[in-house]
């Protein structure tokens, strides 16, 4: 916990560890979930050093061909999904609501993604920003948000939940996973940030802001109960994940991804 998270006058939340899942694509999943639920949440890594897995669909890394090659054998690994859903993702606070379950759908823009059909997999590429998981086990709906500062200052978890609410989820039922992004630690950033995140400014003007604090704040203020974060952090776990900072913006995207398996 950072001064900066204390600052934000929150409890901390549950912390909920992502564990690697075996196989040839580099994945972190919440077992628990897909145990207790059969709801399926996860993050693709950054796998082997000499082969990326980069996902990024508007990167400059790696020629398309390469990046759909990874999206496919993605998809392979997770057959008991035959439609993913992803948009191009502008830091807004937009969250679409998805009915149909098949095929690879690229959208234009949007930072949320919602559905209650099974086999349909919500997609958000990360690189330090912070994917957002809801989930509603007993409606059976679940809500994937891209929070970076923008979003989170935007609104978009209040838009996710209200989203859900919309469509027959009770707010007592829902739980919330601020998943892998970066930390407090390493996310130094200016005074617009901690005023678009309703945080203090620190009297340098700058400071380290931890946005996922700022999250399980918005969370508990929407009356959510049942949030947890992730021990991970893009940047300093970098080994494992891509990150946007710690590369000075040259790595590649990881895709969040949260779907009904059944
Ligand atoms: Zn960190």
């Amino acid at each position: 916990m950072t001064e900066q998270a204390l600052a934000v006058g929150v409890a901390p939340a549950t912390v909920r560890r992502e564990t690697a899942v075996a196989g040839s694509v580099p994945k972190f999943e919440i077992s628990e979930w897909r145990e207790r639920f059969g709801v399926v949440a996860g993050i693709t890594g950054r796998g082997g050093e000499s082969a990326p897995f980069d996902l990024g669909l508007a990167g400059a890394n790696t020629s398309v061909g390469q990046v759909m090659g990874r999206w496919r054998r993605f998809r392979e690994s997770v057959p008991e999904f035959p439609g993913v859903v992803v948009s191009q993702q502008v830091h807004g606070t937009a969250v679409l609501w998805h009915d149909v379950a098949a095929g690879l759908t690229i959208l234009d823009a949007a930072d949320g993604h919602a559905t209650s059909t099974p086999g349909l997999l919500l997609g958000v590429t990360a690189a330090d920003c912070v994917p957002v998981y809801l989930i509603d086990p007993i409606r059976r709906a679940v809500a994937l948000l891209h929070a970076g500062w923008r979003g989170t200052a935007g609104g978009i978890l209040a838009r996710g939940v209200e989203l859900l609410l919309a469509r027959g989820s009770v707010v007592d039922n829902l739980l919330i996973h601020c998943g892998i992004g970066i930390c407090g630690s390493c996310y130094e950033v200016g005074s617009e940030v901690f005023i678009g995140c309703g945080v203090a400014v620190p009297p340098a003007g700058r400071g380290w802001l931890d946005v996922r604090s700022v999250l399980v704040r918005q969370a508990r203020e929407l009356g959510v109960e049942n949030v947890s974060t992730s021990p991970f952090c893009s940047m300093h776990d970098q080994p494992l994940f891509f990150s946007h900072r710690a590369s000075g913006g040259a790595d590649g995207r990881m895709v969040a991804y949260l779907g009904l398996s059944k």
